[in-house]
């Protein structure tokens, strides 16, 4: 059995447990959300309302030079490229990841211009499936080729036919975590474009973006990396395809001289040329105070500590509630950091769980998905939200319930 004497000492032994001070979370809640929605910062608002009343309101229009607000998508992708691995210059923050999908995949398609099969997860997060078929009905010659779940399945959809290969790093629902390198040299080795969507994975998990040697990456920002709701997405492109590649969503920000006002596109150079219109400079300013949370931490210590936090709480499930299937891999090297719990009442267990103070939430249909964000979670913060677990199932909620209310967003 796993106690709390084991749990109070892995956080004594934690070298980022100071990092949880740098977030401002609501007293005796524990928060499992930060893979959906992660949390805010200490010091988010102040640099917020920085840029507003001095950089708006006293700098006005001049602030775009004077503030750094043009440069702003490019120096915010280069503290992004420290957690992913990517050298600077190859990422823009701008867009939300739905965008820069389309993006990529348009982009892709242009260095591919003889072929016309994109290959993505039959399982993949819903908005990536959905903007490939926005973009095939723009086209109207695109094929998609759905495979998956199985990683084999994916590689042997990938032949001389395909244009590009879209997958999701870690799974949104069950936390499997794809070998993006193999993948990426099965592409390559047919011609095709690898891209990867690091929604679930930036800031959770290592990720290798200039090693695993893939074409282009997006992700969010306000997920692991606590950028707030709504904060811009990322878009990563290999500097081997800048200066050559272009992208659907030409606008005037990815223009090479945007004051010239000239008729004719010129697209900037490098990544600069992926940032389409005004990007959100207020959302910025709150996305830079979250990744000022990660100076001076240790990354791969961070991470290390998600996979650790995941173990814990994996252990704790099987040892005390053995009528939740975990439904994610129990392998390090094969999983994200989030772990997926499958119950037919996962609705009235997410319920029931906040009204202990526990969030998490649901994934359908029997998902109850709990992120485990190293930044700000206590080893001893597991042992609460399984015994607020254990606490629910032992009262069964879901007997004297006729309906099963859902909300909105879950
Ligand atoms: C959360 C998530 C998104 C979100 O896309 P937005 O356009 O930023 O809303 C995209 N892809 C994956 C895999 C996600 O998990």
């Amino acid at each position: 059995m796993t106690g709390r004497a084991d749990a109070e000492a892995l956080d004594a032994a934690d070298p980022i447990a100071a990092v949880r001070a740098r977030f401002a979370l609501p007293r005796g809640v524990v928060y499992l959300g930060g893979n959906s929605l992660g949390a805010l910062g200490t010091r988010t608002g102040a640099k917020v309302a920085e840029t507003v009343e001095r950089e708006w309101g006293d700098g006005l229009v001049s602030s775009w030079n004077d503030a750094g607000w043009w440069d702003r998508p490019l120096a915010l992708g280069d503290r992004i490229g420290r957690l992913v691995g990517a050298s600077a210059g190859q990422i823009a923050v701008c867009d939300s990841t739905s965008l820069n999908i389309y993006k990529a995949v348009g982009a892709a398609l242009q260095l591919a211009p003889d072929r016309r099969v994109v290959v993505a997860e039959r399982d993949c997060f819903p908005t990536d499936r959905y903007v490939l078929e926005g973009l095939g009905s723009t086209l109207g010659d695109l094929e998609l080729r759905l495979a998956g779940p199985e990683p084999g399945e994916l590689a042997a959809a990938i032949d001389d036919s395909v244009a590009a290969v879209l997958v999701n790093h870690v799974d949104y629902r069950s936390a499997r975590r794809l070998d993006v390198r193999a993948l990426t040299v099965r592409a390559h080795g047919h011609g095709a474009v690898a891209i990867v969507d690091l929604a679930h994975s930036a800031g959770a998990i290592e990720v290798a973006l200039d090693d695993w040697g893939v074409d282009f990456a997006v992700g969010c920002t306000y997920k692991y990396l606590n950028g707030g709701p709504g904060s811009p997405a990322f878009i990563y492109v290999a500097r081997r395809h800048h200066d050559h590649v272009s992208q659907p969503l030409s606008g005037w920000h990815g223009h090479a001289r945007p004051f010239a006002f000239t008729t004719a596109y010129e697209p900037a150079p490098g990544v600069r040329r992926f940032v389409c219109g005004t990007p959100p400079i207020v959302a910025y300013a709150a996305l830079d105070a979250a990744l000022d949370v990660w100076d001076g931490v240790d990354v791969l210590a961070a991470f290390e500590k998600g996979q650790a936090l995941v173990d814990l709480l994996v252990s704790l499930v099987d040892e005390r509630c053995p009528e939740l299937e975990v439904a994610s891999p129990r392998d390090r090297a094969l999983r994200g950091s989030h772990v997926a719990l499958r119950h037919v009442h996962a609705h009235s267990i997410v319920r029931e769980l906040a009204t202990r103070h526990v969030v998490g939430d649901v994934r359908e249909p029997d998902v109850v998905r709990l992120g485990l964000a190293p930044l700000y979670l206590r080893f001893t913060d597991v042992l609460v939200a399984v015994d607020a677990l254990r606490d629910v199932l032992d009262h069964e909620p879901w007997r004297n319930s006729t309906s099963d209310p859902r909300p909105t967003v879950t």
